[in-house]
């Protein structure tokens, strides 16, 4: 896949903030209660300024319609959303690339483009789900480009909700029995995600998608901070932020150990 640098978008944060949250990867859906509640639990107690979930927060999303259905699971999503103690902000990931303008508006989330470099403790910080830098796959990155049409999406969206979650949970059995093949997942591009850096005149690029947590140093100075996934029913469970303050970047277990 050819290297692109796509635009940047810049988020100043607010003077005020003293603790930023990045979260992503945790795929909720009705079937994991225990990481829907531990997400709950953290949105309504973490002591950040801002929380930023960088993509795949759910394991899928259907259409902005679904959070209208009283009790769905979408709707209990937003009412947590809702009750979060700091501003959020989301950016798409591979499997909830749907959530729409509306669902954040009605949810009090804002709406970032990927990547963001967002302006903190006079650095800059580069942020992004990840997926776009995965440039192996070269199969998934035709998908992304489909998916990420705004023809395509109308077309999906246009059909019945109900039609919306057959054809989801059909894609996600598929998606399972891949993952149990032992299919080997595409990392993030060396080169590629340090010419966003570059391009963007960040130092740190802080993504999730590959849930392959770690930090690396791509060049003196030039750093990838990876974020984990969180899975609750795990042994053991998952669940990390990483935090930063005027003093740097640092993970942080949320799961109970
Ligand atoms: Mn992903």
């Amino acid at each position: 896949m050819p290297l692109t640098v796509p635009p940047i978008t810049e988020l100043a944060a607010a003077p005020d903030w003293r603790t930023v949250d990045f979260i992503s990867d945790l795929h909720l859906q009705a079937s994991e209660p225990a990481t829907f509640e531990a997400w709950r639990r953290y949105l309504a107690e973490t002591p950040a300024d801002a929380v930023f979930m960088l993509g795949d927060l759910f394991e899928v999303w259907v259409g902005d319609d679904a959070a209208d259905e009283p009790g769905s699971f979408e709707a209990q999503c937003a009412s947590v959303l809702r009750q979060a103690r700091a501003p959020l902000f989301f950016l798409h990931g591979n499997r909830d690339f749907l959530v729409g303008e509306a669902f954040l508006r009605s949810a009090g989330v804002t709406g970032l483009a990927d990547p963001t470099v967002l302006a903190f403790a006079g650095r800059r910080w580069l942020l992004s789900h990840g997926d776009a830098l995965c440039l192996d796959d070269v199969e998934y990155q035709r998908f992304r480009a489909l998916a990420r049409d705004p023809a395509w999406q109308r077309q999906v969206l246009a059909q019945p909700l109900a039609a919306r979650r057959a054809l989801s949970r059909g894609i996600r059995s598929e998606s399972e029995s891949r993952k149990r093949s032992g299919t080997v997942y595409a990392d993030v591009d060396g080169p590629a995600a340090m010419a966003w850096l570059q391009a963007a005149n960040a130092h740190a690029l802080i993504h999730g998608h590959t849930h392959k947590p770690a930090s690396h140093e791509l060049a003196p100075g030039l750093a990838r901070h990876v974020l984990s996934d969180w899975d609750l029913d795990a042994t053991p469970p998952r669940a990390d932020a990483l935090r930063l303050t005027a003093a740097g970047l640092e993970r942080i277990a949320l799961a109970p150990r």
